[in-house]
């Protein structure tokens, strides 16, 4: 295959996989957002849940997103050194996201930063984001897409502690966050929190974090003792969803972290909202795909 052909293919795959992705939920995403909802007794609470799943259920029969913020476009990439088109996914992205803007379509939400124009097709400078872990083995493209709403990026944030700190102050940081702004970000919410040793390290982990499939946990013992811990106290705080009482604010807490600077601890918190729109997808060297995050969803 030539590599305008696998261009051609993955800017049109690409094109219909955000069209689906900008209109449902994932199927783990919406399992547990079931699964939250059944966590909430209150009149207030089950009206909440209610108008979120008919909204849901209206952007399938009217074929809309399901939320009016389409977002910015990221998508985290994790290539094989011999998947042989690597030279072309940058520009098929970019061809992908402008024209599901046309025709999913996708509200232009990305301005230049000096201008301050909207390009009109959600593309510009570094639009979309691409995020490239090069993996030293394999011949296969794994792309991550995620909708960077407003209300999801506002909230985030990123600070290095000294050790003398301690990691309770990670703790409270990681609760200020959550119960200050965040609130706005249509919860119950994914959270991700970021652990390393400067603020970018932290913050590209805290978004790996709220991309992991949910259920999953952090491999060390004490990692996923964390999130569990997280996520048991901030549901302990008597929101729920919306940011109204309740008792769910967040869906699950989800920690990635790195070795750190004997000297530092940084941490960076990350949230994305009840519509938690993002997708998995894989090419092949034969450019022949498979989403995972869709059950029946044929491309
Ligand atoms: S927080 Fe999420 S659901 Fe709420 S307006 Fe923003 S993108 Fe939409």
């Amino acid at each position: 295959m030539t590599k305008d052909g696998a261009r051609t293919i993955l800017a049109d795959v690409m094109e219909r996989f955000l069209g689906v992705a900008c209109k449902r939920l994932p199927d783990d995403v919406y399992a547990k957002l079931r699964e939250c909802a059944q966590g909430e007794t209150s009149p207030l609470q089950r009206a909440v849940y209610e108008s979120y799943f008919e909204n849901l259920r209206l952007a399938q029969q009217l074929d809309r997103p399901c939320c009016q913020d389409t977002g910015l476009l990221h998508f985290y990439i994790r290539c094989g050194a011999d998947f042989p088109y690597i030279g072309v996914v940058e520009s098929a992205l970019g061809q992908a996201v402008a024209r599901a803007t046309a025709s999913a379509p996708l509200r232009p939400n990305a301005v230049d930063f000096f201008t301050e124009r909207n390009t009109g097709d959600n593309t510009g400078e570094r639009m979309p984001w691409l995020h490239w872990d090069i993996l030293p083995e394999g011949n296969q493209l794994e792309i991550c897409v995620y909708f960077a709403g407003a209300g999801c990026s506002l909230p985030g944030r990123a600070q290095v502690f000294k050790p003398s700190d301690g990691y309770g102050a990670v703790v409270r940081y990681v609760f200020d966050a959550v119960s200050g702004l965040a609130l706005n970000a249509c919860p119950p919410l994914i959270v991700g929190v970021g652990l390393g040793h400067n603020i970018e390290n932290a913050g590209v982990l805290s978004k790996m974090a709220c991309l992991r499939p949910l259920g999953s946990a952090n491999p060390h013992p004490r990692g996923a003792k964390l999130e569990r811990d997280l996520l048991a106290g901030l549901n302990s705080l008597g929101v729920g969803a919306q940011g109204l009482p309740g008792n769910r604010i967040a869906m699950e807490v989800h920690v990635e972290s790195s070795a750190r600077h004997t000297a530092t601890i940084a941490a960076a918190v990350n949230v994305s909202c009840y519509t938690h729109r993002r997708g998995f997808i894989t090419f092949r060297e034969d450019m022949t795909y498979s989403q995972s995050s869709y059950k029946g969803v044929e491309l």
